[in-house]
């Protein structure tokens, strides 16, 4: 049986659709569909049941004492696990048009959104008949045109016939019913058609208008269905309305840097509290991902949605011929591209859009999102994208803890723009079409005798493309293909087929799920994520080789008073790793009198030296990676280092530090070349176990402190890291064990609060190298004694 899709959506239905596949009574696989118009399809085998589907969970009571008023037995009447879905066994109930006029009684009871028959398919799929039906575009091969809005009301499921009457009256649709409309379970979309758009081909400065649209769809992770099509209008019209109110008084985002990709925020309401930071630092990563010299205008607002929703967002879309896609991907290749030179040379793109058949169409047009034109084919005018976040979802702001049942919004939101920058597919919701991202959509198994995936360039110049909806089976046989590497994809059920397979550990970020507590960041943009990225006509990774991943918090230690720690991130080339010292010594509520002053140096730099290797503690003879703070740049391949320390006389209780990473290729005074910050803390005064300052409103140090230094000091099992223990003095000796001097500095900040120590020294360092012999500390006044001479007090001379 051949069968067509249509981007149909039915209101309100689309909840059932999804949320049946976990029902374990009788109707395990229900789904929703709309019966063919063509009288050649197979028809189903009616079961006699009735499903009844109320516009309220909560009416069911009611329902079913109306039900009953009917002279329908009770006991035939069942609840699907399905919220608002009640079950009426009426096989037996006079035949089908008994059944009918059974069904027009019930649908007059209050509550009742529609009555639908239920049937079944030769594979025993349960279908409920969907009677109301929206069509919000249609698309066909022929034409680009926009099909009108088509509202396909009908009130009742059995009235098929009148359905039939009304879509054969309705020449878009009616033009390709040779089959069944298949309505999807996953992709409930709403399309706008846009304003038709101006473009200027990079390629060839020709001019041109085309036709344009927004697809509105809920974001990616939350309960699937949630959202019905007339939300998603709603929402849609709401974030219109919201971005005319303040296009008045539009600023450039919230952060820019320049030069590569220049991605704007436009926030249209109110922010949560922590939202503007992590939106801040999702817009100043990705900008660092991307070289393409573009403007990416995204609006933003966040409005209360309900529950089990994320959000809903709104990608732009142009089309183009597939020769002019192809011509513009190939001169747009960057330096680390080749594939898109392999792309077929013809006029057309053979494509199966049927999984399950050899057919193959010669496809001359190519969908794609606005943001993704910008990149590699031309500027267009108007808005690139539009998302709307639910203010009544759980979200975390400040990753890499992301609180249990919470969801982090950082991922969410670069995994939104990864959809908007053009990961997504024309299996979703297309009537036989396709986007940029599909140009590499083959089947995964090569077939009967058959080569449907490719092995070579040579295979990729020629094989046909496959854009289809869950076909063939078994499930997810489809991958991204690009000859050197191959991904596999996500084919549309149970996930969006704008994704890559839903597996664990997940490809990418573009993985279809997101689970509560789980991040990707700081790296969001994994290998997989960014082949993709660059195949479809962005400048991936950076040829800025100066941008550079960030050093990773150590999430595993406690913080202590002083030293900061941190995992080197991965690099290509050595790099060096600067401290900024943002505030010093500068508990809340104060400093005890007496305690040294230190803002002097907040606003400075330091770097992390060349860590040196210790042991942190016997008999278990942990290493610890162990490094004082330098006036210069070090230079280091980091890879082995796993966590780093960092002690020193700028490293200080109740300090605040920023530690950015730099390629030592790069000019170290252009801000731009440094990676993002990652914002280190360190804890009060002898503050090294819990609870902490704050935490609760106790003394703090307190005796579980001390103890824990002593243990540290007797070697005890269990005993904490000297990288929390040790206290003294201004420059911590990393190789000396933890001692009595130790538990004493605990002591004295137990008993008065006042850090006793000088803290940071002058860059560079006031003393010369080598110049005063000493012995012991003491011999150099306030400096100290390195390697037999006396330096600085943060153990550094200038040579
Ligand atoms: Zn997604």
């Amino acid at each position: 049986m051949e069968r067509f899709k249509l981007a149909v959506m039915m209101f309100g239905m689309c909840v059932l659709g999804f949320t049946v596949l976990a029902e374990a009574d009788g109707l395990a696989d229900l789904h929703y569909r709309f019966e063919a118009v063509d009288a050649t399809a197979t028809p189903l085998a009616p079961t006699g049941v009735i499903a009844v589907v109320l516009n309220n969970a909560g009416m069911d009571a009611n329902a079913r004492t109306a039900i009953a008023a009917l002279g329908v037995d009770p006991n035939r009447v069942t609840s699907s696990l399905l919220a608002g879905t009640l079950l009426i066994d009426a096989a037996d109930i006079g035949g089908p048009n008994a059944r009918a006029q059974l069904a027009t009684q019930i649908l007059s009871i209050p509550g009742v959104d529609y009555v639908a028959p239920v049937s079944e398919t030769q594979n025993g799929v349960k279908l409920a008949l969907a009677p109301r039906v929206y069509v919000s575009r249609v698309s066909n091969q022929n034409s680009d045109a926009l099909a009108p809005s088509i509202d396909l009301t009908t009130a009742n499921g059995f009235e098929i016939e009148s359905l039939r009457n009304r879509i054969a009256a309705t020449p878009e649709i009616s033009a390709v019913t040779s089959g069944w409309f298949q309505v999807s379970s996953i992709a409930t979309r709403y399309v706008v058609p846009n304003e038709p758009a101006s473009v200027t081909r990079y390629l060839d400065g020709t001019t041109a208008t085309l036709p344009s649209e927004t697809v509105w769809r809920e974001m990616c992770g939350g309960t699937h269905g949630a959202l019905s099509v007339d939300q998603l209008k709603t929402i849609a019209n709401s974030h219109a309305q919201a971005a005319r109110a303040i296009e008045e008084e539009t600023t450039g985002g919230i952060a820019a840097v320049t030069p590569g990709l220049d991605l704007r925020f436009q926030i249209l309401s109110s922010l949560p509290a922590g939202a503007a930071a992590a939106i801040a630092e999702v817009e100043a990563y990705l900008e660092a991902q991307f070289d393409d010299p573009v403007v990416i205008n995204i609006s933003l607002r966040f409005a209360p949605l309900g529950s089990g929703v994320l959000g809903s967002t709104g990608s732009s879309y142009l089309s183009t011929t597939y020769a002019a896609a192809r011509d513009a991907l190939q001169a747009n290749m960057d330096i680390t591209d080749t594939i898109q030179d392999f792309l077929p040379s013809t006029p057309t793109l053979p494509v199966r859009y049927n999984g399950n058949s050899e057919t193959v169409t010669n496809e001359n047009r190519v969908f794609v999102t606005r943001a993704n034109y910008n990149s590699y084919i031309g500027t267009a005018s108007g808005s690139t994208a539009s998302m709307t976040f639910n203010t009544q979802f759980a979200w975390d702001y400040t990753p890499p803890s992301i609180s249990p049942s919470t969801w982090d919004f950082q991922s969410v939101l670069v995994h939104e723009v990864g959809h908007a920058l053009g990961f997504t597919s024309g299996a979703d919701f297309r009537f036989n079409d396709l986007e940029t991202l599909d140009l590499y959509r083959f089947q995964r198994s090569d077939g009967d005798g058959t080569n449907h995936n490719p092995d070579t360039l040579a295979d990729f110049q020629t094989t046909p493309r496959m854009v289809d909806q869950n076909e063939p089976l078994p499930i997810d046989d489809v991958n991204s293909d690009l000859i050197t590497v191959e991904y596999r994809m996500s084919d549309g059920n149970p996930r969006q087929a704008s994704h890559f397979r839903d597996q664990s550990p997940a490809i990418g970020i573009m993985d279809p799920t997101i689970g509560s507590a789980q991040t990707f960041f700081p790296n969001f943009i994994r290998q997989s994520d960014g082949d993709m990225f660059d195949a479809i006509g962005w400048d991936y990774p950076s040829q800025n080789f100066c941008r550079q991943d960030a050093p990773i918090r150590n999430l595993t230690a406690l913080p202590g008073s002083r030293y900061i720690s941190f995992i080197p991130p991965d690099h290509i080339e050595t790099i060096a790793i600067r401290v900024k010292l943002v505030s010093l010594l500068n508990p809340e509520g104060g400093l005890p009198a007496g305690s040294p002053d230190l803002s002097a140096f907040e606003g400075e730099v330091r770097w992390v030296g060349a860590p040196v290797e210790s042991t942190d503690s016997d008999p278990q003879g942990t290493t610890l990676f162990a490094a004082n703070t330098s006036c210069e740049p070090v230079c280091l391949d980091w890879i082995g280092y796993d966590v780093v320390h960092v002690y020193g006389g700028e490293i200080a209780p109740n300090s605040v530090y920023e530690v950015q990473a730099i390629r030592c290729s790069c000019d170290t005074s252009i801000e731009k070349d440094y990676s993002t910050a990652t914002s280190l803390t360190t804890s009060h005064w002898g503050d090294i176990t819990e609870p902490f300052l704050s935490e609760i409103a106790t003394i703090q140090p307190d005796f579980s402190d001390i103890s824990a230094i002593v243990a540290k000091f007797l070697e005890a099992p269990g005993a904490i890291s000297k990288a929390r223990t040790q206290l003294q003095p201004n420059v911590l000796k990393p190789e000396v064990p933890v001692d009595f001097k130790d538990i004493s500095a605990d002591v004295n900040a137990f008993l008065d609060g006042i850090y006793g120590y000088t803290g940071p020294c002058v860059c560079p360092s006031s003393v010369t190298c080598g110049v005063t012999s000493c012995a012991v500390d003491s011999d150099c006044g306030t400096g100290v004694c390195v390697d037999s001479f006396c330096t600085d007090a943060c153990g550094r001379c200038t040579p």
